[in-house]
């Protein structure tokens, strides 16, 4: 994979261009896809947006959102679109796999594929040029530095601003975790300054659900929450009877994972949760726990150091014994 850098000086001549993200895009993915896309419009770029599969709801409000393509809904039309790429931008994903059923389709194309993201052990091979730095908090602020680095600054309009802000705010839980750095507020000061009103993109993200999803959240947490103090762990197990009950929708569950971390001394949190398709795990940590390295061991899945997902095909009571099983394995740096 040749550096990003490399691809600065051919920005500006326009190709026809296709950006996609990772499975069930949340903010990062389409907050830097949709920014990507505002971008390079500009220089007379044909571009087409497509996610593998839908998304929550909570980010149809980005400009540009009305035009991606959901390749699961919509093959044909983003297989013709994919046929005629010239170059392929893959944002916040680090292997193809992470692509779904597109994963084969991706493989078959012969355009120049780009990585730009930020999760631990990108596939490099699979990429002809790109930026893997799991330093930065989020696809958006790469997305952002691109811009500034390549010397196109003056391109930062509004919809652009919106973007990169939400993806930001969105993987460091709004500038909380320690990967918000210096140059993370210093970008947040430089969208201010160039017109952003932050509070809009928060109150779009956050203050946009039905009130079925927060009696779900209420039910889960007094309902299906284990405390292991033992292990400073939490394990939130939802069975799929209340998925339907309270109606649950693609994008509701986001964020259920951080309840637990307000309890003191809460080193680790878990959340299964019995989606259709696959027993759908996230972690998220505190401290030296690497969820990454554990959501890799025993769930088939990956991440980041505070912030990983797996998976399991096993019923979710199996699984979930599985996980209490893995902890006690753990026990040392739990505690
Ligand atoms: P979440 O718990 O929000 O689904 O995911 C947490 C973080 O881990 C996100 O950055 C997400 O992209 C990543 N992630 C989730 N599932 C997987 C997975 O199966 N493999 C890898 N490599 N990363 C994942
Ligand atoms: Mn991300």
């Amino acid at each position: 994979m040749k550096p990003v850098e490399e691809l600065y000086p051919l920005l500006a001549q326009s190709r026809t261009t296709i950006i996609t993200m990772h499975q069930k895009p949340d903010a990062d993915a389409m907050g830097a896809s949709l920014a990507l896309y505002h971008f390079l419009i500009q220089f007379g770029h044909t571009v087409t947006v497509i996610s593998p599969t839908n998304w929550a709801s909570w980010v149809n409000w980005m400009p540009g959102c009305d035009t991606v393509l959901n390749y699961e809904a919509d093959k044909e039309k983003a297989e013709l679109a994919l046929n005629a790429a010239e170059w392929l931008f893959c944002l916040d994903f680090n292997t193809l796999g992470r692509t779904k059923t597109m994963v084969n389709k991706l493989a078959q194309l012969k355009c120049t594929r780009i990585l730009i993201d930020h999760h631990k052990e990108p596939d490099t091979a699979s990429f002809d040029f790109g930026i893997s730095d799991t330093g930065k908090s989020s696809t958006c602020e790469m997305i952002y530095d691109l811009i500034i680095n390549s010397g196109h600054g003056d391109k930062i309009n509004n919809e652009i601003s919106e973007c990169i802000y939400a993806g930001v705010v969105g993987d460091t839980g709004s500038f909380r975790f320690p990967s918000a750095k210096a140059s993370v507020h210093l970008l947040a000061a430089d969208l201010k300054s160039r017109g952003l009103e932050h509070s809009h993109v928060h109150e779009a993200l956050y203050d946009n659900f039905l009130e079925n999803r927060l009696r779900f959240i209420g039910h889960v947490l007094l309902n299906r929450m284990e405390v292991y103090y033992e292990y400073n762990t939490v394990l939130i197990t939802v069975p799929k009877i209340d998925l339907l009950r309270y109606e649950i929708k693609t994008g509701d569950t986001e964020g259920l994972v951080n309840f637990p971390q307000t309890i003191k001394g809460i080193k680790l949190v878990a959340v299964v949760i019995d989606r259709d398709e696959e027993r759908k795990w996230s972690f998220r940590s505190k401290g030296n726990f690497d969820c990454n390295a554990f959501a890799r061991k025993y769930f088939e899945g990956g991440g980041h150091f505070a912030a990983a997902g797996g998976r399991s095909s096993e019923p979710l009571e199996v699984t979930a014994r599985k996980f209490v099983q893995a902890i006690k394995e753990n026990k040392s740096q739990l505690q």
